[in-house]
């Protein structure tokens, strides 16, 4: 995909490769068998400037864009699809939606912090009984004169159990419900919040995923992001932003899924010559080959119009979701060719097999893609 991409982008391309090979895979395994997660490691990205993406310079930003984030997002995610996470954990959430509908004294108190990785980034939106029908969640922040008051309980939210400060979709006016919600900045470690782990997770062991319950936490007036009601557009606008990022992580999942099936393919022998040399291989090596590509070109094209300024929302979600079902199935025909061996832990497909079904449901499943494409195509609603 070189042709696409100038000198600049390859350097960062090439940056991210390295610090995926030489700060996360070395300690891999333990970290996986461990759930370990490594504050460390996020600190260490934000130094290199993998979350100043899209983001002024005086808030710690580099003058990169989308298109930059999603280059290193795919290079990490190859080697960990869990360290994929903090791209948008950090970044293009909270950093770059702050950036957008925050006030100067927002975005001087909160975007550095995510920049550089000292702060941990989240965003909670889904509740127990409210995943695609975001409209219909109950946590609510009451107005109390001087302060915002939560209650409620959000599920599966990444960086729960180890976040700082993120952002939290709450109710103001459950009457009026999609225009009854708002956003809010919220620090986790205010009186009134218990974060649980999610410890029986299918796979992405090294991100933290968990549960907020607010119990009449204050949350200080000045942290509503945005006018009340507005939280519902803000979530979207977001999420539109965070799907490239998804994306990104899919496509570099699949990459390495294709990359490890024809190393294997080679070097594996059966009835006399290398596995690859059998036809009905070879059509399931071209078509993860074909589909990688096409997802390689819609991803960095989503990405390249976020970039323009120019609408996206169609393009984004077609990247998502053919970048997700692309990696699935890349997964899936890998472990295929590893036979017995991509049964075994030992190998680093089974890994990949895991972590990659998080891409069809994080950030709007599969069926909400298809829901927003076919919503835009046949006219129903605008492509932002
Ligand atoms: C590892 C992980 C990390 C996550 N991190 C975060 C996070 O950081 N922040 C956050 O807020 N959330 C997070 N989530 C939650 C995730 O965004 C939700 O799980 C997702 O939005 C789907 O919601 P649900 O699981 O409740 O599924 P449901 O909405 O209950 O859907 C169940 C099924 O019905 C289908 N369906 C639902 N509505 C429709 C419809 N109208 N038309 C057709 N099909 C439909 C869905 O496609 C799905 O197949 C995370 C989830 C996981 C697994």
């Amino acid at each position: 995909m070189d042709f696409i991409l100038n000198e600049e982008q390859r350097i960062v391309q090439e940056q991210a490769r390295r610090f995926a090979e030489q700060e996360i895979r070395p300690a891999m395994q333990e970290d996986e068998k461990k759930h370990t997660f490594r504050p460390d490691l996020v600190r260490k990205m934000g130094e290199l400037g993998f979350f100043g993406c899209c983001i002024p310079e005086e808030y710690g930003g580099n003058g990169m864009g989308f298109l930059e984030s999603v280059l290193m997002t795919e290079q990490v995610a190859k080697v960990s699809p869990s360290w994929r996470l903090p791209f948008n954990l950090q970044n293009i959430g909270p950093a770059v939606t702050v950036d957008q509908f925050g006030t100067t004294e927002q975005k001087e108190k909160f975007i550095p912090g995510w920049v550089s990785g000292e702060q941990i980034g989240f965003f909670a939106i889904t509740e127990p009984n409210a995943g695609s029908d975001v409209a219909s969640m109950k946590t609510v922040a009451k107005d109390m004169g001087d302060h915002w008051e939560l209650n409620g309980q959000k599920m599966w939210i990444s960086n729960a159990p180890v976040g700082n400060a993120g952002l939290v979709y709450a109710c103001t006016d459950r009457e009026k419900k999609g225009k009854g919600i708002s956003c809010f900045i919220v620090d986790l470690s205010t009186p009134g919040i218990i974060t649980t782990a999610i410890e029986t997770k299918l796979g992405l062991h090294c991100s933290p995923t968990g549960e907020i319950i607010f119990d009449g936490a204050k949350i200080p007036k000045e942290n509503i992001l945005g006018k009340p009601g507005e939280g519902l557009a803000i979530c979207m606008w977001m999420l539109n932003n965070t799907r490239v990022g998804c994306a990104a992580g899919a496509l570099g999942v699949g990459g390495a899924c294709m990359d490890l099936a024809i190393k294997y393919a080679n070097e594996r022998t059966q009835f006399g010559q290398p596995v690859s040399k059998f036809q009905l291989v070879q059509g399931q090596i071209a078509e993860m080959v074909m589909e990688h590509q096409a997802a390689q070109l819609l991803v960095y094209q989503a990405a390249g119009l976020k970039d323009l300024g120019l609408p996206n929302q169609l393009q984004t979600s077609v990247a998502k979701l053919f970048a997700s079902e692309a990696a699935v199935k890349a997964a899936n025909e890998a472990m295929k060719i590893f036979g017995s061996y991509g049964f075994s832990t030992e190998y680093p497909i089974e890994l990949f097999y895991r972590d990659v079904k998080s891409f069809q449901i994080v950030e709007g499943t599969s069926n909400v893609q298809k829901l927003i494409i076919s919503g835009i195509a046949c006219g129903f609603q605008p492509n932002r």
